[in-house]
């Protein structure tokens, strides 16, 4: 891709805006005034996001070992139970006593600025200053905070927690001291199948799309005559109830998931591992992120959730700071032993080459295709100077963008706009293509520039003559000339590369 330009500080308010006005995002039930967490695909948006998950779809399936399933949203109760997260899959929330607001109290330190924080922990240090074992523990944290924020952490903890949260004023409406104690919420929806609604009949929106992999691990290998290693991919929506959402896509309560579970004997797990950790990120890099905005965040020993042995997360360099794009996770034997536990069904595997029956482990990717969306819109969004005007355009990879290309006569008689029409009648079997006769040549362009659209077709008075177009590319606005007959195969390769 071309060079790209530093982006403004204001890059997200500008691009939620252009997704709005060109139709990649809308808010959900924007007409009631909006569905909190949730958000709604346009036109392009629903073209974008479908192009990114063909991609995944393609770099995943089309290999001989791994398969593809779509399983059902709803699953058993005892699935979240067995997975843990009927137990544990919550947030510690707060609320203000006043204002009602609430808060997640993990990342509370976020929205509150250091000259606040300082003057806090200043003011729980005087009020535990003859503890001097609560004085020791509140200096550990903040000299040994690992990659944490230590005033999270020092909100988190048992002892010091509750004080320092008396200290703070709520960043809502101000008051101090107006904080409830935290409690758990789990992030679950909760739902009822059937007409009766009572505790037996409770069923949950699945928070992640790999349980419904886990359950079918034998089904798929045996149907579809897998050995190990293999693995099963699946892309679906997920619903967690997320007490604060925000950043646009980054955090919503609906979003997609495209996860892949990898089986495999527990000797081989490292080589696994580090072989998708690696092919995981090159993926991001092949569809023309910007190599620098990405990298990998190892967790520490001490951080891993309690069912991985080895974890990283694929991080993005948004305009608001990095963030976890997908996970790759090293999750053991713990999920396939948990569901032969609690569904009493052996989920062994039986190696025919060395004899050996055993519980696979299995290396996880979990991207999420609504984040990645984000990312892949904000990467792409640049504003440019040309010829002393600003053009706002996105540089799509072409296999993600939404449009292929447009199809313009430059005027609207001398037989232009009867050629234009074979052509996108042509291109149409194969790309998605955009006819445009309304309005200046300059401004047609501008406008398939911030839609993304890779090439620009102009039919001309030569076109008459010869049989042959301008075709103008997006990023270097280099134009050239490309006979009629060949622009189905010239668009294929460049959109192939
Ligand atoms: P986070 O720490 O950001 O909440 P997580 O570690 O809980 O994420 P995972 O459970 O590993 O995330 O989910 C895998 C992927 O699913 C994430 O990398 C992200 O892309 C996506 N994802 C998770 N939660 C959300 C959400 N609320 N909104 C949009 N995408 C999400």
């Amino acid at each position: 891709m071309s060079d790209k330009k530093n982006k403004p500080a204001d890059v997200v308010a500008n691009i939620v805006s252009l997704a709005k006005r060109r139709g990649f995002v809308f808010q959900s039930s924007e007409i009631y005034g909006g569905l909190n967490g949730c958000w709604d695909y346009g036109p392009l948006g629903v073209e974008l996001l479908r192009n990114i998950k063909e991609e995944w779809w393609k770099s995943m399936t089309y290999r001989e070992d791994v398969e593809g399933i779509d399983a059902a949203i709803l699953m058993h109760p005892r699935v979240w139970e067995a997975s843990g997260h009927v137990e544990n899959f919550t947030d510690p929330m707060i609320d203000c006593k006043v204002c009602k607001a609430r808060f997640r109290l993990d990342v509370l330190g976020d929205s509150i600025s250091d000259k606040k924080k300082d003057k806090a922990l200043n003011d729980l240090r005087f009020e535990i200053k003859d503890n001097s074992s609560l004085i020791e523990k509140l200096e550990n944290k903040i000299a040994n905070p690992g990659d944490e924020d230590p005033f999270n952490l020092i909100l988190e903890d048992n002892d010091l927690g509750k004080l320092l949260l008396s200290k703070l004023n709520c960043p809502q409406c101000g008051n101090l001291n107006s904080f409830t104690d935290a409690r758990k919420f789990n992030l679950m929806f909760k739902t009822f199948i059937g007409p009766v609604e009572d505790s037996s009949a409770v069923v949950y929106l699945r928070p992640e799309t790999a349980q419904g992999i886990f359950v079918n691990f034998l089904n798929v290998q045996s149907s579809a005559r897998q050995k190990l290693p293999f693995g099963i991919a699946q892309i679906g929506k997920a619903f967690r109830n997320e007490i604060n959402t925000k950043n646009f896509l980054f955090r919503t309560r609906e979003f997609e998931q495209m996860e892949m579970q990898f089986f495999v004997n527990p000797k081989n797990d490292k080589q696994w591992y580090d072989y998708w950790k690696a092919e995981r990120l090159q993926w991001y890099k092949s569809l023309g992120m910007n190599p620098n905005k990405l990298r990998y965040h190892d967790h520490p020993a001490n951080k891993l959730a309690h069912y991985a042995k080895e974890a990283t997360d694929i991080e993005y360099e948004f305009p608001f700071g990095w963030g976890e794009i997908e996970g790759i996770h090293n999750r053991t034997d713990f999920d396939l032993s948990r569901h032969e536990e609690y569904s009493g069904k052996s989920l062994k595997y039986f190696d025919d080459e060395t004899k050996e029956k055993y519980i696979p482990y299995i290396i996880e990717t979990s991207a999420g295709a609504s984040r990645g969306f984000m990312a892949f819109l904000i990467d792409a969004y640049y504003e440019e100077e040309v010829n002393g005007e600003i053009r706002s355009v996105l540089k799509f990879h072409p296999k993600l963008a939404p449009i292929k290309a447009a199809i313009f006569p430059l005027v609207n008689k001398d037989g232009m706009p009867e050629i234009a029409r074979e052509i996108e009648k042509d291109l149409r079997r194969n790309f998605k293509v955009f006819y445009d006769d309304k309005g200046a040549i300059g401004r047609r362009y501008r406008r398939q520039d911030e839609a993304g659209t890779p090439f620009c077709i102009t039919i001309d008075t030569q076109t008459l003559e010869d049989r042959t177009v301008t075709v103008r590319e997006r990023d270097s606005m280099q134009q050239e000339r490309v006979s009629i007959d060949q622009l189905s195969k010239y668009l294929n390769d460049k959109i192939i590369m």
